[in-house]
């Protein structure tokens, strides 16, 4: 789960990690409000993504007015296609110098990394591609950790200055504490500022938690906001079907994680030749395609405005084809007048001959039957471009 700034800086103040917490307003009167009690203060949106600041989400406030009438012009912004519910009210710091640091699982090394560069702030992203050795990559062997002598070196290396290096290593050891007692993915600072009077202070705060160890952490479920939760996701869970929305016009119903994940990279491939479309979103059905079970799947993807085709790619295993085509047969009558869009439907494995007349005999308009994988996927993929 990833976190909004707010509440990852909780969780640095739980850790020691040196900032303010600041106020979280839902309306332009209670940013008011907190700016009353606060002072000069920065209004800054709080959504799921990065680059807040360079989209107009982060403004700095003089006066309650000038508070007020950000929050007005934040709160229902659209940034990368987040709608901001809620702005943090924190106070305004007066910054000398930005920096970035960030403690990450490096999967590919098997490995815990440090990024840490004394050249940050919003364009971190640019610094690593025109000055890459300005941004320092420290391997974390898992097995020892950041003790305080690894956090003097990693300081010593990406050469924080010397009037801030006691805080900085402070800073970086309270930091690994949220990565690892907190059970952690990442943990990201940007910027990691040095305020007026050398006073070091996390101003952002990006975290992700792993969900796989939520269970000794029950205390995380607050971080779980219903209002920013994707409708489509939310009424996926509820019938326990793994769904992830993503951005492109091809739906994807598939039965098993693999196959639909290899269902992503052939529709991607395919919608190359159709106009560039993309995978709309991800749906394992898992075993139990019955036609209930394929109605909600179907019911959930074509509640998504971006769909424009539908690709069902199922591989029949102790579920079989016949089954699954009746599954489809089944969704297709109680979706009745719902079902507007086309599918492409390819079926393999048990019984796929059995499954293949049911739907031929089936001659539903919006159903396009393809027997190989790359085949339907460009189908889709065509479909979705008309
Ligand atoms: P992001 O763009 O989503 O990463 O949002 P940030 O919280 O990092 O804010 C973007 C930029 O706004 C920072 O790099 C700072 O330059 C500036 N900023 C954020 N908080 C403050 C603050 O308290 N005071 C001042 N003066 N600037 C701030
Ligand atoms: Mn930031």
């Amino acid at each position: 789960m990833d976190l909004m700034e707010y509440q990852a800086k909780e969780l640095f103040a739980k850790h020691g990690v040196p900032g303010t917490l600041g106020v979280v307003a839902h309306t332009p009167a209670e940013a008011r409000a907190a700016a009353e009690k606060l002072g000069v203060v920065v209004v800054k949106a709080q959504v799921k993504a990065g680059g807040r600041g360079k989209a107009g989400g982060v403004k700095l406030a003089k006066t309650p007015d000038e508070a007020e009438q950000h929050a007005e012009a934040i709160l229902g912004m659209d940034i990368k296609g987040h709608t901001v519910h809620r702005v943090l009210v924190a106070p305004g710091a007066s910054i000398e110098e930005e920096y970035y640091f960030s403690f990450l699982l490096d999967r590919a090394n098997r490995n815990y990394l440090c990024i840490a560069s004394v050249e940050g702030g919003v364009e971190i992203e640019e610094v690593a591609k025109t000055n890459p050795d300005a941004v320092k990559k420290i391997a974390i062997d898992p097995g020892t950790g950041v003790d305080e002598a690894k956090a003097r070196a990693i300081v010593a290396e990406a050469k924080f200055p010397e009037a801030l290096v006691d805080q900085a290593v402070q800073t970086v050891l309270a930091l690994w504490k949220v990565f690892v007692e907190e059970d952690a993915t990442l943990v990201e600072v940007n910027p990691l500022a040095r305020l007026t009077g050398d006073k070091l202070e996390a101003l952002d705060g990006k975290v992700s938690l792993d969900a796989n160890a939520d269970f000794r952490h029950p205390d995380h479920e607050q971080f779980e906001l219903g209002d920013e939760t994707d409708p489509l996701e939310a009424a996926a869970k509820e019938k326990n079907l793994n769904y992830v929305k993503l951005d492109g016009q091809v739906g994807i119903i598939g039965n098993g994680a693999g196959l639909v994940m290899s269902t992503l990279d052939v529709v991607a491939y395919a919608g190359e030749k159709h106009g560039g479309v993309k995978p709309a979103n991800f749906l394992d059905i898992g075993g139990g395609a019955n036609a209930q079970v394929m109605a909600d799947g179907l019911h959930i993807i074509l509640g998504d405005e971006q769909v424009k085709s539908v690709f069902v790619n199922v591989f029949g295993g102790i579920t079989a084809c016949d089954q699954v085509a009746n599954g489809i047969k089944g969704a297709l009558e109680i979706l009745g007048d719902e079902a507007t869009k086309p599918l492409v439907v390819r079926l393999d494995g048990n019984n796929v001959e059995a499954g293949r007349q049911i739907l031929q005999d089936l001659a539903h308009p919006l159903v396009t039957m393809v027997d190989t994988m790359d085949g339907a996927a460009d189908k889709a993929a065509e479909l979705a471009n008309a």
